[in-house]
């Protein structure tokens, strides 16, 4: 059995519930997508976007919503990708709310029926009370929910701070109290009295109110009920193209909407099965940066030392980084019956290392010392996916 096969598979008797919207129900109206138990990544059709929406639908055109939480903005960027197709998305979609491109306000969102939004299209993970509140009220005003984006679907690199132990408030004393730069400003400006962020402030003119910073981030479905999921950081422009056929489709000729959980964008393999750099399973002895070694342009990443996570990553983008000679790092999360995303992958390493007999001698010393050469573990094999792992936060007990 080579490293490739050694991923962990999902035991299915342990099997976590998987994340609460494939088995709710949609709150919102009959429009909404039907749950179908298991969820099975399916391709949606492609479609050129200026073909696809001639014109508003019959019916008038249905409204949008684009949110950000805790988020770069490269998503909102990546629909903006669809070029001058983004005319023909304004034909057919009023858009109602996106805070990156145009002015709707949280209060028109409020007055609006429940269900009246056809689609919230949601990016970034849920980081603060005021992401958790928004994500609350677009998923009450819409038909259909869609966590757009590595950080909404897994958390992202926003959940990498789950790993600071303790709670948010060392997180924010670190960043206004401790890096050279802020520690430097509070001793020369407010010495002895250093300046936080505060939810609440009295101005002569009245209250001012910040965001509560919470403790935890948070996936996008394990704060609301989610109907499609679209991977990636960012998502391709053909994904946000498949998922607009399928809302056109369902706007201009009543076709029903994909089943309930569809993950876009991915195929049911794994990104190693889409790369095209040849697999050898070789030994490896010694772990690299892409930039320590003359990278060869057609072997396998990981037999040359450099890890990779494409093992157990779902296939879907075409493995963008692994082309260029940079390793997956697992941006569009794991395949289906991989339960633990960095843990399987860091078994497939594992098994890579010369521990089987006829590999010659090597001792647990030299095994530790490779392992020793991966930098930051943790940080390396949950990049992406921390907020949907088992780890999910570090924590601080008796002073440890
Ligand atoms: S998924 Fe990537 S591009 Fe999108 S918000 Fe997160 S970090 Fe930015
Ligand atoms: S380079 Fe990465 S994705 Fe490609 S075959 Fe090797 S491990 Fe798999
Ligand atoms: S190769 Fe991996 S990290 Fe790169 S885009 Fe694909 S899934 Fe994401």
């Amino acid at each position: 059995m080579g490293f490739f096969d050694k991923v962990f598979k999902k035991d299915k008797k342990k099997e976590e519930p998987k994340a609460a919207p494939a088995k709710q129900e949609a709150p919102a109206a009959a429009a909404a997508p039907q749950a179908t138990g298991a969820v099975e990544p399916i391709g949606l059709e492609m479609a050129d976007l200026g073909e696809l929406l001639p014109g508003a639908p019959k019916g008038g055109k249905f409204k949008l919503a684009i949110y950000w939480a805790a988020a770069c903005g490269g998503c909102d960027v990546s629909l903006l990708d669809t070029n001058e197709r983004i005319l023909t998305i304004g034909d057919m979609a009023d858009i109602v709310m996106w805070p990156i491109a145009a002015d709707g306000k949280e209060k028109d969102i409020e007055a609006m029926e429940d269900g009246a939004i056809l689609v919230s299209i949601i990016s970034g993970a849920v980081r603060n009370s005021e992401n958790e509140h928004m994500v609350k009220l677009l998923r009450k005003k819409s038909k259909v929910v869609v966590s757009y984006g590595t950080c909404a679907c897994f958390g992202g690199s926003p959940a990498l701070a789950n790993l600071v132990p303790g709670e948010g408030k060392e997180i924010l004393e670190y960043v206004y109290q401790k890096t050279p730069s802020t520690a430097n400003f509070q001793a020369d400006y407010h010495a002895g009295a250093p300046v936080v962020p505060q939810t609440s402030f009295q101005a002569p003119e009245g209250e001012l109110t910040l965001p509560v910073f919470y403790d935890t981030v948070k996936t996008l479905d394990q704060v609301i009920d989610v109907d499609y999921y679209i991977p990636g950081c960012p998502p391709l422009q053909e994904s946000i193209s498949q998922l607009l056929k399928a809302v056109a489709d369902f706007a201009y000729n009543g076709v029903p909407l994909p089943p309930k959980g569809t993950e876009v964008g991915v195929t049911t393999k794994t990104l190693c099965e889409e790369c095209p750099r040849k697999k050898e399973n070789l030994r490896i002895e010694h772990i690299y940066e892409p930039h320590e070694i003359d990278v060869k342009p057609d072997v396998c990443l990981m037999d040359q030392g450099i890890l990779c996570l494409g093992p157990a990553t779902v296939g879907g983008c075409g493995a963008r980084c692994t082309k260029v000679g940079q390793p997956c790092r697992g941006c569009y999360g794991p395949t289906s019956d991989v339960q633990e995303h960095g843990a399987s992958v860091f078994t497939a390493i594992a098994s890579m290392f010369p521990i089987r007999e006829d590999d010659g001698i090597i001792g647990e010393d030299e095994i530790v010392k490779i392992m020793s050469e991966v930098k930051d573990p943790l940080g390396y094999f949950y990049a992406f996916t921390l907020g949907k792992s088992l780890i999910k936060k570090a924590v601080v007990e008796g002073g440890q």
